[in-house]
C-alpha cells in the first residue's frame, strides 16, 4: 500500500487503540486514520463475527458456551490488515460479506462473551499487532489487547446518531431506525456487562464524541492526536 503521504519512521512502531460502542464510527475512523498515516488496520469485531459465522454455519447454539468454545478452538481466523481492503477468512474461506448478516449481528455478543473465544482472539490480535505500525479497533483494545498502546481513543456518539448512521450504512428504510437503535442498545448492554473483558474505557484514553463531527473531521482530529503522542513518546516534547 502506498497511501502514506507523510512517511515517518517514528510511526512504524506506533499502536493506536480505538475502542467504543457499536455504531460510534470506529471502523470508518480507524481505517481513515490508518490510510492517512500509512499504518496497518485491524478490525477485531470482524474476528468475533467470523467465529460467530462459523458457529452458526456449524449449526451450533451460540448461547452454549461449551459448544462455542469447542468449535472456536479448531478455527483458523485470518485477518488481512490493509486498510484499503481489509479481509477476513475462516479456514481459508472469505467471509467478509457473511459476517455482516443480521443472524451474525444478533449472535455475536453471546459468542464474544465466551472466555475461551476471547483468549484465543486476543492472542491472535497481539500476534497481528506484532512490532506495531497499526490501528486496532474494538471494545477492549486499550485495556486488554494493547495496554501499552501509543495512543488510546474512546469514540462515542449519541445513540440516535449511531442508529442513524448504521441504518444509512446498511441501506435500510428510515422505519428501520428504531429497530437499529434497539439492536445497538442491546449489544452495548451485553458487551458492557459481560464478565470477560467488557467494553470499557481505559483510564488513559482520549474521549472523542463524534455526534456532531463529520468523518474527515474525526480522522483529522485523531491523526493530530497520534502525531502528538508519537512526539511525546520520542521525547520531542515533554508530557
Ligand atoms: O465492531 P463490531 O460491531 O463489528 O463488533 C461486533 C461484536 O464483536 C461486538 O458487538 C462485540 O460483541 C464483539 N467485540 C468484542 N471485542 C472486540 C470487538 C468486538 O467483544 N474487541
Amino acid at each position: 500500500m502506498s497511501s502514506r503521504d507523510t512517511a515517518s519512521p517514528a510511526l512504524d512502531g506506533a499502536v493506536i487503540a480505538i475502542d467504543g460502542p457499536s455504531g460510534s464510527g470506529k471502523s470508518s475512523t480507524a481505517r481513515g486514520v490508518a490510510v492517512a498515516l500509512g499504518l496497518r488496520y485491524l478490525d477485531t469485531g470482524a474476528m468475533y463475527r467470523a467465529v460467530t459465522w462459523a458457529v452458526l454455519a456449524a449449526g451450533a447454539d451460540p448461547d452454549d458456551p461449551a459448544a462455542v468454545a469447542g468449535l472456536a478452538d479448531r478455527l483458523d481466523v485470518q485477518s488481512g490488515t490493509d486498510p484499503q481492503a481489509p479481509t477476513i477468512a475462516v479456514d481459508g474461506v472469505d467471509v467478509s460479506g457473511e459476517i455482516r448478516s443480521p443472524a451474525v449481528t444478533n449472535a455475536v455478543s453471546a459468542v464474544s462473551a465466551v472466555p475461551a473465544v476471547r483468549a484465543q482472539m486476543v492472542a491472535r490480535q497481539r500476534e497481528l499487532v506484532g512490532a506495531g505500525g497499526i490501528v486496532v479497533e474494538g471494545r477492549d483494545i486499550g485495556i486488554a489487547v494493547t495496554p501499552e498502546a501509543t495512543l488510546k481513543v474512546f469514540l462515542t456518539a449519541q445513540v440516535s446518531a449511531r442508529a442513524q448512521r448504521r441504518t444509512a450504512q446498511v441501506g435500510g428504510p428510515s422505519s428501520a431506525h428504531q429497530t437499529t437503535r434497539d439492536d445497538l442498545d442491546r449489544r452495548d448492554r451485553l458487551d458492557s456487562s459481560r464478565q470477560a473483558s467488557p467494553l470499557a474505557r481505559a483510564d488513559d484514553a482520549v474521549d472523542v464524541d463524534t455526534t456532531e463531527l463529520s468523518l474527515p473531521e474525526v480522522v483529522d482530529h485523531i491523526v493530530a492526536l497520534v502525531r502528538g503522542a508519537v512526539q511525546v513518546r520520542d521525547g520531542q516534547v515533554s508530557r
